[in-house]
């Protein structure tokens, strides 16, 4: 059962190792109303934990659906850099694109940040939400750009403790449109932490955190982006410098 690299793709949570799989209500609806599959159309599902597989569809009942479970695909290679963004809380749109591109570029984790200027505060609750919310825009990504595994997306925290949680080998750099370094001379070996600020831009408080965690700053040139905008530009030239985006 051929599929091809444009064949339409579902991302399920839970293990493909059956001849079959049980679709829900939720899942059923998004096959027939937004892939416009029909019983014997072809597709492929995946789940996160690195198994993909070719299906076609069984059988569709008015609250659910049945797939047929065909070979085991080989997966799309991650990026060789392992890069992370660390991006202060922006406006929830903002937010969106960020997650969205970001997963299509192959960032690897994003870590949300309440920053001195983050005009979005969220409570336990709402930032729960918003949590599940971005991880479902990175699951549609992938979907859509053959990625099998979504980016891990940490919960949304204070600088200074989502900086005390990095780990200690990847590079570490923070993007400041005032800096007088660029990017030239860069040469992520163990990974990339780039550090993006909020809509202000990154307080007095916050470069005290970030110097401290020896985060170097680089400028990305004369304009002041948006900050959704810096993300996906430090997203391009990463991957195309150091990782798999080619030019
Ligand atoms: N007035 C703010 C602008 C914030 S722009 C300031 O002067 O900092 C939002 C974020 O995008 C910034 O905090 C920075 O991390 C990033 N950014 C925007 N333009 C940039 C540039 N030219 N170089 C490096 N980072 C930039």
């Amino acid at each position: 059962m051929a599929t091809t690299h444009r064949s339409p793709r579902l991302y399920v949570e839970r293990e493909l190792d059956g001849t079959g799989l049980t679709l829900d209500e939720g899942e059923a609806h998004y096959l027939v109303h937004v892939l416009r599959l029909k019983p014997g159309d072809r597709l492929v599902v995946f789940n996160g934990n690195g198994t993909e597989r070719d299906a076609s569809v069984e059988s569709l009942q008015r609250r659910g659906a049945m797939l047929a479970l065909a070979a085991v695909r080989p997966l799309l290679p991650e990026s060789s850099l392992d890069l992370t963004l660390i991006q202060a809380l922006a406006k929830s749109d903002a937010m969106d694109l960020i997650v969205q591109k970001a997963t299509e570029l192959g960032v690897r984790t994003l870590v949300p940040v309440y920053t001195e200027h983050s005009v979005v505060k969220l409570d336990i609750e709402r930032s729960e939400r918003r949590v599940d919310h971005w991880r479902k825009i990175a699951r549609s990504a992938c979907e859509q750009c053959g990625r099998h595994m979504p980016p891990r997306i940490e919960g949304a925290a204070p600088l200074a403790l989502a900086l005390e949680a990095l780990p200690v080998a990847p590079m570490r750099l923070a993007l400041d449109p005032s800096a007088e370094r660029s990017l030239e001379g860069a040469a992520p070996t163990n990974g990339l932490i780039v550090a993006i600020g909020p809509e202000g831009g990154f307080g007095a408080a916050d470069w005290r955190q970030l110097d401290a965690a020896e985060f170097g700053r680089v400028t990305l040139g004369p304009r002041v982006l948006r900050a959704e905008t810096a993300a996906l530009a430090i997203c391009a030239i990463a991957q195309a410098r150091w990782g798999d985006l080619q030019r």
